[in-house]
């Protein structure tokens, strides 16, 4: 998607920091910024914390303690997607760049239903069920057979169960995902259909 540029007024020079910005996925390095400070908690040293512009689409990203809102959505654009499912994969890795990784893998696992549904399965499965049943179908390669396992050892719980989620769970949770996207919708639709 491409950003429109923004103008800002009483733009201030900073320290140079270098970062991937979340909006156009460009890793820039920005002497464009406000500086700040958190207010200390007791008798510790104030916090600094910056706003930094990014040179090339000139949108705002917070920086604090260990913390970059918005971060880098993980994962690529997949092609050919139907738009429901696009918009949910988008969600999906917007939840991480927004740090929201419970939320990210809730909506991670409803695309993972509502693809192997689309693929004939059953609703009302759980997730890991889905799982079994897209790498049954072929969908995850012969030597992704380790995800599977992977993501068997994550989502070992009940169905409705919901447990606090990592950065890295919800990162690789959409790495698998955009493979079998890619597998299911992307490919496919790149290849020429031969008529007999
Ligand atoms: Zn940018």
């Amino acid at each position: 998607m491409a950003l429109t540029r923004l103008n800002w007024s009483g733009v201030q020079q900073s320290q140079p920091r270098v970062y991937k910005c979340g909006y156009c996925g460009k890793v820039v390095s920005s002497i464009l910024g406000w500086q700040g400070s958190k207010p200390p908690d007791q008798n510790q040293p104030d916090v600094p914390v910056t706003l930094q512009l990014c040179p090339n689409c000139m949108y705002p990203t917070f920086f604090g303690v260990d913390q970059q809102i918005p971060d880098v959505a993980p994962g690529e654009e997949v092609q050919g997607l139907p738009a429901d499912v696009e918009n949910l994969y988008r969600e999906a890795r917007n939840c991480v760049a927004a740090s929201a990784y419970t939320g990210a893998v809730l909506c991670a696992r409803k695309l993972l239903m509502s693809i192997a549904v689309a693929q004939g399965d059953q609703p009302g499965k759980n997730f890991f069920e889905y799982v079994e049943f897209l790498a049954n179908k072929g969908f995850v390669p012969p030597n992704g057979r380790g995800w599977v396992d992977h993501i068997r050892s994550k989502g070992n719980e009940a169905t409705h169960e919901i447990r606090m989620m990592s950065r890295p769970d919800a990162e690789q949770l959409i790495t698998f995902i955009e493979m079998l996207l890619k597998f299911i919708y992307e490919f496919p639709s790149r290849v020429p259909i031969k008529t007999p």
